[in-house]
């Protein structure tokens, strides 16, 4: 089974950008990715490219759960939840109407509010002084209690808080960073193991023993990774896993060094490597 992790939509970037250098680079020539075409004999089944659309909400094709917070042990499946405004979950009538104008899409369509064109522009600045939900409040009419019960997770979860904590900017933020815009939505885009497909390029254009097959999408994302490969005495590449480092430091005055020395702990032992130069990337 493949399945997304934490980090996982890409966008196709600006051609000749350093970005689409750096993933030719790797073996991604073409980021920009092919899709299936339904070829099974049931009913065509609508798919989202992101776990964050809701593809097949207006279709039918969809479902929402209610578990022991509404009451339901073990729970239970609302099916065609908008299809069937909503009958039989259990919600209070107020709640019902509320989010099935969210869910109808008539809310952001009523709306008068225009988003944000660029990053510091008067309507971002506005945004970012008020919180996410006050923003769906105003914009939608929703209620604070409807928001927290049934929106936060979503409305907030690609930045790890609830919408009562993060900028209302956060919401645009992100589509004003996507390079390129083909109205279509398919710029944004996820492997079927999230962005782990990057760095299993990196690892196979470093160490080409180190996954099977050519150093292609398919290849790299079904084959296993040989962990022997990474550290082969010799190679011109090693990556050495499971080692914690203690301390990166120049090797007498920093200015004039010609040299530095990283320590790491492995296996419940110290080792020092002496480098040339070093690129500290510990996260982020
Ligand atoms: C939940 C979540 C979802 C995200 N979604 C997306 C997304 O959809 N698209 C996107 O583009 N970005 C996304 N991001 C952001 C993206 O994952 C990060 O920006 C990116 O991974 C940062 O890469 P990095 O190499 O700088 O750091 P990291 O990936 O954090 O790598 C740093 C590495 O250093 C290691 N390390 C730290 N200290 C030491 C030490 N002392 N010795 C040895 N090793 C050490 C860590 O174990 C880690 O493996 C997401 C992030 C999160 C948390």
């Amino acid at each position: 089974m493949i399945a997304h992790q934490g980090s996982a939509i890409y966008l196709v970037p600006y051609p000749h950008s350093f970005i689409a250098r750096f993933y030719d680079s790797i073996g991604l020539r073409t980021p920009k990715l092919s899709y299936q075409k339904w070829s099974g004999e049931q009913p065509e089944m609508t798919i989202g490219r992101t776990p964050y659309d809701s593809a097949g909400l207006s279709h039918g094709q969809y479902a929402f759960w209610f578990g022991a917070k509404f009451g339901q042990k073990p729970g239970m499946w609302v099916v065609d939840p908008v299809g069937k405004k909503l009958q039989g979950a259990p919600i209070s009538e107020s709640a019902r109407k509320e989010l099935l104008h969210w869910f109808s899409g008539r809310a952001s369509e009523e709306s008068t509010f225009e988003p944000p064109m660029y990053e510091g522009d008067g309507i971002s600045r506005q945004l970012d002084s008020i919180t996410l939900e006050q923003h769906i409040m105003q914009r939608s009419g929703l209620r604070q209690e409807t928001i927290r019960t049934f929106l936060s997770p979503v409305e907030g979860g690609g930045s790890g808080l609830g919408p009562d904590a993060l900028s209302a900017y956060c919401v645009y933020a992100a589509d004003l960073l996507h390079p390129l815009d083909d109205g279509a939505g398919e710029a944004v885009q996820m492997f079927p193991g999230g962005n782990t497909t990057i760095a299993r390029l990196m690892a196979k254009a470093l160490i080409p023993s180190c996954i099977d097959g050519p150093a292609m999408v398919e290849a790299v994302s079904r084959n296993a990774v040989r962990l022997a490969a990474l550290d082969t005495p010799g190679a011109a590449v090693r990556i050495r896993l499971s080692a914690t480092v203690l301390s990166v430091h120049h090797d007498g005055d920093p200015a004039k060094a010609d040299s530095l020395t990283v320590a790491y702990a492995k296996d419940g032992k110290v080792f020092r490597v002496k480098a040339r130069s070093a690129v500290v990337a510990g996260g982020s």
